[in-house]
């Protein structure tokens, strides 16, 4: 089954249909006010959210479906000791899709493990937030006409930011994108995400303290807020919560046509007076999170159908599959099967490889 965990799980390919699509859905949303009558979105959210989860519930009602789910662990059974793993069984027989967010790095993989429906990685702790980078690239593809040949700057808290790790690794596939990354050295992006994704995709990066001095240079500003809940001790978390703050002052230095993109929710990082500069990309971006999650269900239930539509096929004591480069030639605890096709006359083809089956009488 399908399932949306890290944002490499989809082909650059993938990536663009979907923004085709959700512009497409912004375009003529009534073309769409139905693709999803009768399925039910489970939103399992074990962690506190308003865009996420919100934006995935208005995106399911959008798309004519329905939406079950809880929005904190406390009224979960996790509270009384349930796995993961049994969760993702259970709902995966009330929903036919899931979105779901956790404080523990990896819940959403374990799930989509367990599950016999699509699950779509909602943030799982400080690690991945694919859907979130989905808005991101939607938001840049809008605001810029492109994704390639850009300079983006991450600051913020890069350690904990789960959004800053999944879009560094979706703008890895991209022509000539430059990472600056701004954030105390205490901040600063995870080890495994440079040498896994930066170094080994040949990305150019610097890592710099000064927002001011990397200002100038950058096409997208992505700011972040630090991330308290993520701190083992508060005191470090009050030292560093007013690392940066980014004012009107500050944008007189960056290029006029510079976007500012924030996962948000904000908290002082940027002041609001920035929120009348039309450079500002932050609520758009929020408006575009609805749009790709709108695509990203109808893909992920798409091809949910399409895998339930195989036939199956059946065992026939009359017919032999004959093509040496079937599977079956090999493998001979596979049980040989078939399914029938309405041609001219009626034929039956190997599920395996597709050619034509042998009648034994033939042989
Ligand atoms: N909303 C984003 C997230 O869930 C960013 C944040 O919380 O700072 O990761």
């Amino acid at each position: 089954m399908r399932s949306l965990i890290d944002i490499v799980d989809f082909s650059l390919e993938e990536v663009e249909e979907l923004i085709q699509v959700a512009c497409d859905i912004d375009a003529h949303p009534e073309k769409y006010a139905e693709a999803c009558k009768g399925k039910k979105l489970a939103t399992l959210f074990f962690e506190p959210s308003t865009r996420t989860r919100l934006s995935f519930e208005a995106a399911m009602y959008e798309l004519g479906g329905n939406v079950i789910g809880f929005s904190e662990a406390g009224s979960s059974s996790a509270s009384k000791g349930e796995s993961v793993a049994d969760t993702a069984k259970v709902i995966s027989c009330y929903a036919d899709i899931i979105a779901m967010r956790h404080p523990l790095e990896g819940a959403p993989l374990v799930a989509s493990r367990n599950a016999t429906v699509p699950v779509i990685n909602a943030g799982d702790g400080g690690h991945l937030h694919p859907t979130q980078t989905l808005t991101d690239l939607l938001t840049i593809h809008r605001e810029k006409g492109r994704i390639d040949n850009l300079t983006v700057g991450f600051c913020g808290d890069l350690k904990y930011g789960r959004t800053v790790h999944s879009l560094i690794s979706a703008l890895s596939r991209y022509q000539n994108v430059k990472i600056v990354l701004i954030s105390p050295k205490e901040l600063a992006i995870p080890d495994y995400v440079k040498s896994d994704v930066m170094d080994l995709n040949g990305m150019c990066y610097e890592e710099i303290e000064s927002l001011e001095k990397a200002l100038p240079e950058l096409d997208i500003l992505y700011m972040t807020r630090i991330q308290r809940e993520r701190f083992d001790d508060l005191e470090t978390y009050e030292r560093l919560k007013d690392s940066y703050i980014l004012t009107a002052e500050k944008m007189r230095d960056a290029k006029a046509d510079m976007c500012i993109l924030h996962p948000l929710p904000r908290v002082n990082e940027i002041s609001v007076e920035i929120d009348s500069d039309p450079r500002a990309c932050y609520f758009r971006q929020v408006l575009n999170g609805k749009l790709i999650r709108m695509a990203l269900i109808l893909k992920l239930l798409a091809e949910k159908d399409r895998e339930e539509d195989r036939d199956e096929g059946e065992e026939l004591s009359s017919f032999v599959c004959k093509n040496p480069r079937c599977i079956t030639s090999t493998e001979q605890e596979l049980n040989q099967k078939f399914r029938s096709v309405e041609l001219k006359e009626r034929v039956y083809r190997c599920i395996y490889c597709e050619k034509d089956a042998v009648h034994k009488e033939e042989i």
